[in-house]
């Protein structure tokens, strides 16, 4: 039954909005499919006793950029510190062995200020509430640094995909849409890939939805398969973003990315493809690791070698590559003039912040960096440029793939990498200049840049009523 009225537990303010969508309000929470909450406590997740909060260590964050932008109204930056909504949902998968698995998922909207919210869906155990609010707000600043008209969201469901069927993880990402899809549409909510969710996982999201709405809407994600309204350049953009900024960042410090020795956490989407910018530049890529360890060579990698054997996975990968295996832990240390995180966050601490030995840090994953790192970084003269700005390369082909659907263009490749790196351009100067100006790091920077951005389209929208 298409578009039949389902139901929802709706805490605050929702109801005409979801009641004009098919969704008929609920008050006993046996009969609901999920929990709409607007502006809930951020905290009450990230009090946990000794628990690392993702959310205090971005919120942490914006009040370290507040304090540098004295006129900030203090409502809209209190606005800014919460998300807007908030959807738990709780469904069960038929498995492979005819077991049901009851799995949760999470939608988290931080705003939509200045336009839709965006943000990719991951797969992942570490998956929670508390990482689903730190990322969604990372989004809003991301797409403000860059100045595209998107607001933030991010999702995600716990779940180990290594160890799940092809036809599982098609299972669960069908029957976690079908709950969320109230919550998405190409004017509403638009995900995109992020860990362990990739080209097809869109498709499958894009098919579901469009069930649900009884026609195809190409638009509802990004980074799609091409065949199915995806764009060119989408898969590649993140990785190739991080390199185009390195560069930017590299030139500023007067020196160059051909023969820079660069380390890579993260040999997926975004660090696999970095690796191969670095390598065609000309850079030497002397380390490369993923969730079961690293290759280490000091003269540098066959690139394409290591993350073949990374995708296949192969203890013995070290040896047919002509390299050594490192941990993780030990490769974040090693000496060279790029370190790109890629893979997860909260990889760069206060314990071992004092020990790393490169000239500058390019985020590649999302949050890869504490706070006291990001001090301890400053105090020992480690450039930093930060995820909201050196990752932005996906969001913005993502921008680039739903304009192209919303007004049914293609784009040619030369056409998204020039816009692509024009947009990043523009975005690392201004960024700059800022630090410049305020005499603070890039990230206080590139945060100004963003929430002064969401602040002025927040007090032009006024609080309403
Ligand atoms: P991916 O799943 O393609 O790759 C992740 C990589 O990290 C894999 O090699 C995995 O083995 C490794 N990894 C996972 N856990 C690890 C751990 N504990 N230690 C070391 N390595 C680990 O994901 P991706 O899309 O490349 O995303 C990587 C990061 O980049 C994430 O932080 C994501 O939020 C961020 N990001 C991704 C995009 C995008 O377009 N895909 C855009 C912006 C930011």
């Amino acid at each position: 039954m298409i578009n039949a009225p389902r139901r929802v537990i709706l805490i605050s303010g929702e109801g005409p909005a979801l009641e004009a969508r098919g969704f008929a309000p609920c008050t006993r929470p046996e009969e609901c499919v999920g929990l709409a909450r607007t502006r809930g406590r951020q905290e009450e997740s990230m009090e946990e006793a000794g628990k690392f909060s993702l959310v205090r260590m971005a919120i942490s964050q914006v009040e370290a950029a507040a304090r540098r932008m004295p006129h900030l109204d203090q409502g809209i930056l209190e606005k800014m510190k919460h998300t807007k909504r908030e959807i738990i949902v709780h469904f069960p998968v038929k498995m492979d062995h005819g077991t049901v698995r009851v799995f949760t998922g999470y939608r988290v909207q931080h705003s939509d200020t200045r336009g839709p919210f965006k943000g990719g869906i991951r797969y992942h155990p570490a998956v929670d509430l508390d990482e689903m609010r730190a990322l969604a707000m990372w989004m809003t600043w991301k797409a403000a640094v860059v100045n595209i008209p998107f607001g933030g969201a991010k999702g995600g469901v716990e779940c180990d995909p290594s160890l799940m069927s092809e036809q599982e993880v098609e299972n669960v990402t069908r029957r976690f849409t079908w709950e969320i899809s109230p919550f998405i549409g190409p004017e509403v909510d638009i995900p995109a890939p992020d860990v362990a969710t990739n080209p097809q996982v869109m498709a499958w999201i894009m098919d579901t939805f469009s069930t649900w709405k009884g026609h195809a809407v190409h638009g509802v994600v990004t980074g799609k398969p091409l065949e199915l309204g995806g764009s060119r350049g989408r898969f590649e953009a993140t990785g190739k973003g991080v390199f185009v900024v390195a560069a930017k960042a590299a030139k500023h410090l007067n020196f160059s990315v051909a023969g820079a020795r660069v380390v890579i956490q993260g040999a997926g989407n975004v660090g696999g493809t970095a690796a191969r910018q670095f390598k065609r530049a000309g850079a030497k890529v002397v380390a490369i690791s993923d969730v079961r360890g690293g290759l280490y060579n000091p003269k540098g990698l066959d690139v394409e070698k290591a993350l073949d054997a990374k995708s296949r996975d192969e203890c013995a990968a070290a040896q047919e590559v002509d390299a050594e295996e490192i941990t993780n832990e030990d490769l974040l240390e090693l000496e060279c003039d790029i370190l790109v995180p890629a893979a997860i966050e909260n990889q760069i601490a206060a314990q071992n912040a004092p020990k790393l030995r490169c000239r500058m840090i390019v985020e590649g994953a999302n949050g890869p960096t504490t706070p006291e790192a990001d001090a301890i970084l400053a105090d020992r003269g480690i450039y930093l440029v930060p995820d909201i700005l050196a990752n932005a390369g996906g969001v913005i082909v993502s921008y680039f793939e739903w304009v192209q659907n919303l007004q049914e263009l293609l784009w040619t490749e030369a056409e998204i990498t020039e816009r692509l790196n024009r947009i990043l351009a523009n975005a690392f100067q201004e960024v700059l200049a800022i630090a410049d100006r305020e005499r603070v790091d890039m990230r206080t920077a590139a945060l100004m840049l963003g929430i002064g951005r969401v602040a002025g389209a927040t007090k032009l929208r006024g609080i309403f009523p």
